[in-house]
């Protein structure tokens, strides 16, 4: 017993991510060549998702009572979303300003020659991409937002039909829902293989070296949601919801773990289903519902980032801040965390937006682009555990 533990796959991705690290950087050549190996991981991953998202969903809302649970499920999910999403941003603004990074180092120049697309987005459109026109376009394409509304929808007009036939439905869902999660089980077994390879391109490509160079920006990022993971988080759990959250934290760990190694909270959802349905004692009814939105929408790590990181950036650049420019800040990084995408890198690009509603140039970027993929891991991870805390809190508040 005490040696299956030992060698549980949790265990063995903590060590595939430490020697991942040690090998990446070690061997750059062979760990850029076996990269593939990862990446396939990676794949059997995702391609898990679109069918998980529609079946846990569906049957998740087929499951309520009635449209009253449905709404009690809803508002507590967005509430939830949208408090700690908060919390995480003032966090990030009062650990930066008590650390103030950047500050007295010399100042940077903003790179000219450097173009990055901008991100613009309006509130119609951000409207708009919720709305898929053909449902089988946003499945091909993987479109998560667009698919969550469709099955949404889908599922609140299967509460209108006769019983029998949504009975059908239901069995037919409930059947791909376990079917998936017994695929998803065999794709976790495989984790510690995929992490160590994915880490090792991770390192061999990025380096260790820049995040020596931007030390006082790094640590101030790690810091802060190592708060926000530590402190934050837990204590609405223990708080409002009444549980031990560093308890169910070990049971589920699994998923911020592969979160990290992946830095996509998509990708990492199959897995979050499984362990909080299977280790974190949450039902299917409240997992499907809040895990799959939560990974698109709710991005704790990745708000908290973004506000530091544009402080930063104005910090190096000698931009003096004004307060009603930190609340503009406040605000679009809320909306920018909201419409990242769960997938590498995508907060970066959703930073563009909040840099742009506070006059700094978007090139800006530029300066601190080479820890990104670092920080990305954490803040992913730190997304991913949001999430699960949130389905283990609204389950034991409905
Ligand atoms: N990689 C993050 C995620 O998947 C998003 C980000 O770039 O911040 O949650």
């Amino acid at each position: 017993m005490a040696r299956k533990k030992l060698f549980s796959v949790e265990n063995l991705t903590l060590i595939a991510i430490g020697a991942g690290i040690a090998f990446g950087y070690f061997f750059p050549a062979l760990s850029t060549e076996l990269k593939a190996v990862g990446d396939i991981y990676l794949k059997l991953l995702k391609m898990l998702i679109i069918p998980l998202v529609f079946a846990s969903i569906f049957i998740a809302i087929a499951s309520l009572s009635g449209k009253e649970e449905l709404k009690s499920i809803g508002v507590k999910a967005f509430l939830y979303y949208l408090s700690t999403t908060a919390l995480a941003v003032l966090l990030g603004i009062v650990i930066f300003h008590l650390i103030n990074p950047g500050s007295g180092e010399h100042l940077l120049q903003i790179p000219q020659n450097v173009t990055i697309e901008k991100k613009e987005l309006s509130l119609s459109d951000f409207l708009l991409s919720f709305i898929p026109a053909n449902i089988f376009e946003a499945l091909s394409k993987g479109a998560i937002l667009p698919i969550i509304f469709f099955t949404i929808l889908f599922a609140v007009a299967a509460l209108f039909i006769q019983q029998t036939k949504r009975t059908v439905l239901y069995n037919f869902f409930d059947s791909i829902n376990d079917a998936m999660m017994v695929l998803a089980r065999w794709v976790i077994a495989l984790t510690p293989i995929g992490v160590f390879f994915l880490i090792a391109a991770t390192v061999a490509k990025n380096g260790l070296e820049p995040i020596f160079e931007l030390y006082s920006y790094v640590l101030t990022v790690l810091l802060a949601l190592m708060f926000h993971a530590l402190v934050t988080l837990p204590s609405i759990g223990y708080f409002v919801g009444r549980f031990n959250p560093y308890r169910y934290f070990l049971q589920i760990k699994e998923a911020p773990l592969i979160a990290f190694s992946t830095a996509s909270s998509s990708a990492t959802l199959p897995v979050s289903l499984e362990v909080a349905e299977e280790k974190g004692g949450v039902s299917k009814k409240v997992a499907g519902f809040v895990l799959p939105l939560g990974a698109t929408i709710n991005m704790d790590g990745t708000a908290l980032y973004e506000s530091i990181a544009v402080l930063f950036i104005a910090n190096i650049s000698g931009v003096e801040l004004s307060l009603a420019q930190q609340i503009t800040i406040f605000i679009t990084v809320t909306f920018a965390s909201i419409g990242a995408a769960g997938i590498p890198g995508a907060g970066l690009i959703m930073m563009t937006m909040v840099l742009d509603s506070v006059g700094l140039p978007v090139e800006a970027i530029a300066l601190i682009i080479t820890v990104d993929r670092f920080l990305d891991m954490f803040r992913t991870a730190v997304n991913n555990w949001g999430d699960l805390l949130g389905a283990k809190l609204i389950q034991k508040v409905l």
